[in-house]
């Protein structure tokens, strides 16, 4: 079954995980900017990162058959630093005309910091005034509730942002229905630990049938399955959800949100 990847760290991963996606019927795989699970200590680090992002990651990708988009910002956990964040938020620009960026992101919360928000509030008004999509990280666990309300009172008070080219990632049983019905797209993270297990995400998927979810791995450097996706997939299968709704889910919803991008349509038709 084709499917697309829409948030996937493959900076982190080998490229043997290129070829098993590929394998799997992977067509296109997205990547946001993130934490390297340690801090950078320059905004040259970032410079560098972004290179990889838009340079290196889509030939590696392309050896393999897979298309490879990404998304660029500085990430949450990084975002205590306001002079540091200041510093990597201009060089972002200059990166955004690259073929394979899709827009602005993973920003978002991890503590629900004042800094945070401050840095949060920066990236929005980035991406509305580059008009770009935005994607966005919610915190875990405890702060999780919190958190999407922060994220989703500021979409709201900025009249410039669509929440229609707004995917809010990680969601959960407890705050799926806010994200939906904010109207912006929500995004499942199939994790092995924390986050969604497939058959969590399962269950809100034949709760809420929208056409505005998603299924992702958010694969990365930690304890983490690049084909999540492809797996949960096959569980819907077994439970006897049809082809073309399965279909629905991994493929044409990841494919109509990223439809909203030039680059993507440039590059990639559904
Ligand atoms: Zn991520």
């Amino acid at each position: 079954m084709k499917y697309i990847e829409p948030h996937a760290h493959m900076v982190s991963r080998v490229t043997d995980d290129y070829e098993r996606m590929a394998l799997a019927g992977c067509q296109a795989v997205c990547e946001p900017a993130f934490w390297a699970g340690f801090d950078r200590s320059s905004p040259a680090g970032f410079y560098d990162y972004f290179g990889q992002l838009t340079e290196h990651e889509p030939k590696r990708a392309a050896k393999s058959g897979l298309k490879h988009f990404c998304w660029l910002c500085i990430n949450s956990k990084e975002a205590e630093d306001l002079k540091l964040a200041e510093e990597v938020i201009a060089l972002v620009p200059q990166f955004l005309a690259r073929p394979n960026v899709l827009g602005i992101g993973e920003i978002g919360l991890n503590k629900n910091s004042r800094n945070e928000l401050r840095v949060f509030e920066m990236q929005m008004d980035l991406a509305a005034r580059q008009d770009q999509l935005i994607l966005v990280h919610t915190p875990h666990l405890e702060d999780k509730l919190k958190g999407t309300r922060l994220i989703l009172d500021a979409f709201k008070s900025d009249r410039r942002i669509q929440p229609g080219r707004v995917i809010i990632d990680h969601v959960e049983e407890h705050t799926v229905e806010m994200v939906l019905d904010a109207g912006h797209w929500a995004g499942l993270t199939l994790y092995p630990e924390t986050k969604c297990s497939p058959a969590r995400a399962i269950d809100i998927l034949e709760t809420y049938r929208c056409e505005r979810l998603w299924l992702n791995s958010a694969c990365d450097w930690g304890v983490s399955d690049p084909l999540a996706v492809p797996k949960t997939a096959q569980e819907m299968k077994r439970r006897g959800h049809l082809t073309a709704a399965i279909e629905q889910v991994v493929y044409h919803n990841p494919g109509k949100f990223l439809s909203q991008s030039p680059h993507f349509r440039n590059a990639f038709s559904l």
